[in-house]
C-alpha cells in the first residue's frame, strides 16, 4: 500500500499553500501536503508546532488565512464541519456520563434524525467492531479507560465519516493499554478502509500506527515519509533528533566521491576524528558545515582493538550504562570529552565478558550505518 509513490494517484486530501495566522502569530506557514485515501497518516511534532490547527482546518473548525484545502479535488472552504465527510474523535472524557454505551454511540445519529432501525443497526455494528457488545447497557463510569476509549471511537465512526481525525486519541491511557489500542486502531482502520489522520507528539505511537508521518516544526513540515524512511534516512538534524535516539556530531565535509549506486563521503568531525559514510546521495560540497549522525544500535562496542587503520573506529571509556531490558545503552566518553552512545541488544542472559563502567572500549560501525545531515 503506497499510493504516494504512484505519480498517477490523486490525493484524497490536499493542503495547498495553507497559512493560518492568529493575530500576528503564524501557526501554519504556507504548508502543502497530500494525504491519500485509506492512509493512516500522522502529524507529529512538539507542542505548539501547528498540528492541531492543521487538523481543525480540515474538520472545518478553523478556516485557513491563505491557501485552500481540497477534498477529493474539491475546495472545501466555507463548508461547515457537519457537512464535511470528516469526523473528529475526542478523548474519552468527552463521553456523556449519564448515557449508556449504546446511547453514547447513537447520539450523533439521533441528532442527524436517522430512522430508528438504521440507528439500532449501526449501534450494533459499532459495538461489534470495538468488541463492546457485552457492555452496551453500562455507563462510561462502569468501564475501564481502554473501553471508554473504544466507545469514543465507536461514536465517531458511527456517522461513517470518510476521514477520521484523531487528536492525541490515546493520551489518557497507560503505556500497555496504549500499545494494545494502537493495534486495535490499525485493525479497525484497515477493516473499514477509511483514511485516518492522527495528531500526536508521541514518536513511538506515530511510528507504530502510520503508513506515513509528517514531522512538523513551527508551522512547517520538515519531512513526510514512511516510518522506516523517517528513522533510517531523516533529512535534517531536527527530524533525526526528534525520532528515536541518535548521535549527532558537527563537522566539515572533506570529500564526496561517487561509488557505484551511492556517495562515499568523508567528514572531519569537530572532535578531531574523521568518519566515512556511504549513503544514497549527498548534496553538500567540500568545506560545508555538516553533521555526522548514527543511531546507537548501529554502533558496535567492544573491548577489543580493531585492526590497525580501520575506518570508523573510535576509542573511549565507558562512562555509564543504562539497562533497558531488551537493550543496554553505553555512554562512552571520547578523547575530546564528548560522549557517544552505543546500544547493544541483550539477546543472551549469559554474557561471558560484560562491558562495565570505566572499561576502555572501541566503537566501530560500517560506513553505510551513518548519515551525513546537511540541514
Ligand atoms: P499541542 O500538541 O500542544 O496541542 P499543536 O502542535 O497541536 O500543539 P496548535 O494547537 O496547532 O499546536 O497551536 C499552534 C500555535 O498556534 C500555538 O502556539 C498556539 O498557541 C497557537 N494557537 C492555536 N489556536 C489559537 C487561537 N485560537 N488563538 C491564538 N493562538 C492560537
Amino acid at each position: 500500500f503506497s499510493p504516494w509513490t504512484d505519480p498517477a494517484s490523486v490525493p484524497f486530501i490536499r493542503f495547498e499553500n495553507v497559512t493560518k495566522r492568529f493575530g500576528d502569530f503564524t501557526a501554519v506557514d504556507n504548508l502543502t501536503l497530500d494525504i491519500y485515501e485509506r492512509e493512516f497518516f500522522s502529524l507529529l511534532g512538539p507542542s505548539g508546532c501547528g498540528k492541531t490547527t492543521l487538523m481543525r482546518m480540515l474538520a472545518g473548525f478553523e478556516e485557513p488565512t491563505e491557501g485552500r484545502i481540497l477534498l477529493q479535488g474539491k475546495d472545501i472552504s466555507g463548508v461547515p464541519p457537519y457537512k464535511r465527510p470528516t469526523n473528529m474523535m475526542f478523548q474519552s472524557y468527552a463521553l456523556f456520563p449519564h448515557m449508556t454505551v449504546e446511547k453514547n454511540i447513537a447520539f450523533g445519529l439521533e441528532q442527524d434524525k436517522l430512522p430508528k432501525s438504521e440507528i439500532d443497526a449501526r449501534v450494533q455494528e459499532m459495538l461489534k467492531l470495538v468488541k463492546l457488545e457485552p457492555f452496551a447497557k453500562r455507563k462510561p463510569s462502569q468501564l475501564s479507560g481502554g473501553q471508554r476509549q473504544r466507545v469514543a471511537l465507536a461514536r465517531s465512526l458511527a456517522k461513517r465519516p470518510k476521514v477520521l481525525l484523531l487528536d492525541e486519541p490515546l493520551g489518557a491511557l497507560d503505556r500497555k493499554l496504549r500499545e494494545e489500542t494502537q493495534f486495535e486502531l490499525m485493525d479497525i482502520q484497515q477493516n473499514l478502509g477509511l483514511t485516518f489522520l492522527i495528531v500526536t507528539h508521541d514518536q513511538e505511537e506515530a511510528m507504530t500506527v502510520s503508513d506515513r508521518i509528517a514531522v512538523m516544526d513551527k508551522g512547517i513540515i520538515m519531512q513526510v515519509a514512511t516510518p522506516t524512511e523517517i528513522y533510517e534516512a531523516p533529512n535534517s538534524r531536527y527530524v533525526a533528533d526528534f525520532i528515536g535516539d541518535i548521535n549527532i556530531l558537527e563537522g566539515k565535509l572533506v570529500s564526496v566521491e561517487r561509488r557505484g549506486e551511492g556517495d562515499f563521503v568523508t567528514v572531519a568531525c569537530d572532535g578531531g576524528f574523521t568518519v566515512n559514510v556511504e549513503q544514497h546521495s549527498c548534496q553538500a560540497t567540500p568545506g560545508a558545515q555538516v553533521a555526522f549522525a548514527i543511531r546507537p544500535e548501529k554502533v558496535h562496542i567492544s573491548t577489543e582493538k580493531p585492526a590497525e587503520g580501520a575506518a570508523n573506529a573510535l576509542e573511549g571509556e565507558v562512562w555509564d550504562i543504562g539497562y533497558l531490558g531488551d537493550f543496554s545503552v553505553f555512554i562512552v566518553k571520547l578523547a575530546d570529552g564528548s560522549t557517544f552512545r552505543a546500544a547493544q541488544a541483550n539477546v543472551s542472559r549469559l554474557v561471558d565478558r560484560p562491558i562495565t563502567v570505566d572499561d576502555k572500549v572501541w566503537l566501530t560501525w560500517p560506513a553505510d550505518a551513518g548519515l551525513v545531515l546537511t540541514r
